[in-house]
């Protein structure tokens, strides 16, 4: 096991840069998800600790030790690409005893260890089969079971179930988070799926052209959202942001949408004339009859136990999930509250939260 820290990463190819200034710390024992969009950095981030791609400047340290320089196979890291990467003209046992057979492992070892990891993932039955004859799930066990048996300290995994159809996926996503809690290694795993990363990750660094948004809890991020493009590319539908100009007063209780006062928490400090983006998930908007905030209804989307619910507050779209025993239709009018201790303050030039500025009970101070 191992501790990974970055310290100040940077890569450029060219003029173009393409991870800046990074920093985190991946703990011992540890799975850091690294989540964003296409062509936001990820990869290059992980073969930088790899050791695949050396970095412009920064450091990357394993346990301490300085391994900017050192070479990938210098390093006690197992990186897996796509887990379907096997050798389709050896069987089971060959495939997963490749990597010791290459370090020149004794043979009586190498089998102890093939056997050993083929128990704790279950495929022990399959050793003897041929890769080529295996089911999507068996292989992907068996790919896996390559990259356990060096029993490196620490995993780097680029998007590796990307190719898989999301019945399978949903399974594996629960799979690997099981290995991960039994062998303890300190993974990186890079995707630009939410639900993967939230469902797996301790720690989530979400990233945008090349820079780390949020560092944090999966439950930090979806709460406390760091940036404005944090909060929408996390939740789905991804949180609603409500613009208004004209700052905010030590005291205030309100904001105004298309002239209706909007229920806020007490305002902390005076913010300057400026634009601003108060921020509602939509799980957390009531349908309140009773509420001053009248908006009214544009479209639904039935979700089964749920739907999602556009509506117009004066010309101001937001959609809320509800229940979909509600009866809801378009041109219905409705009204609605927000839940004040989860919500978000933006300041829009910058996109950056403003949470400081609410007195929501914690939540956001
Ligand atoms: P994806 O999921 O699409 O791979 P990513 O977040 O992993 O996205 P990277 O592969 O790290 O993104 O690429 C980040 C940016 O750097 C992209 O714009 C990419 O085109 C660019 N890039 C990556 N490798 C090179 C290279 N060797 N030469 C030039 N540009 C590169």
């Amino acid at each position: 096991m191992a501790e990974i820290r970055v310290e100040n990463l940077q890569k450029s190819f060219g003029s173009f840069n393409a991870v800046r200034n990074s920093n985190f710390i991946v703990d011992n024992g540890e799975f850091l998800a690294l989540l964003g969009p296409s062509g936001c950095g990820k990869t290059t981030t992980l073969r930088m600790i790899a050791g695949l791609e050396l970095p412009s400047s920064g450091q990357i340290l394993l346990d301490g030790s300085d391994v900017t320089m050192l070479r990938a196979r210098d390093r006690d890291i197992a990186f897996v690409f796509q887990l379907f990467a096997l050798y389709p003209h050896m069987n089971v046992r060959r495939n997963m005893a490749y990597p010791l057979v290459n370090q020149g492992m004794p043979k009586a070892e190498v089998t102890q260890r093939v056997e050993e990891t083929a128990r704790l993932l279950q495929i022990n039955h399959l050793l003897d089969r041929s890769v080529s004859g295996l089911a999507g799930g068996d292989r992907q066990r068996v790919a896996l079971g390559r990259a356990i048996v060096r029993r490196p300290a620490c995993f780097l995994m680029d998007e590796p179930l990307g190719t898989l159809d999301t019945e399978f996926r949903d399974k594996m996503v629960h799979e690997l988070r099981e290995l991960h809690s039994r062998i303890g290694a300190t993974t990186v795993y890079v995707t630009h799926d939410q639900l993967e990363a939230m469902s797996m990750a301790d720690k989530i660094a979400v990233m945008s052209n090349g820079v780390i948004e949020q560092y944090g809890t999966p439950e930090e991020i979806y709460n406390r959202p760091a940036t404005m493009f944090v909060a929408d590319f996390i939740g789905s539908p991804p949180m609603n942001f409500i613009r208004f100009d004209g700052g905010l007063k030590k005291g205030d209780t309100s904001v105004t949408i298309g002239r209706q006062p909007v229920l806020v928490p007490e305002i902390r400090e005076d913010i300057a004339p400026t634009k601003l983006a108060l921020g509602v998930r939509p799980e957390h908007i009531r349908f309140d009859d009773r509420s001053g905030l009248r908006g009214q209804v544009f479209e639904t989307a039935y979700l089964g136990t749920s739907q999602i619910v556009a509506v117009d507050i004066g010309g101001t779209m937001i959609k809320a999930r509800t229940s979909s025993s509600r009866k809801l239709s378009a041109g219905d009018a409705v009204g609605l509250t927000f839940d004040g201790p989860r919500l978000s303050l933006f300041d829009e030039a910058s996109g950056r939260a403003i949470h400081t500025a609410l007195n929501n009970g914690g939540l956001n101070g």
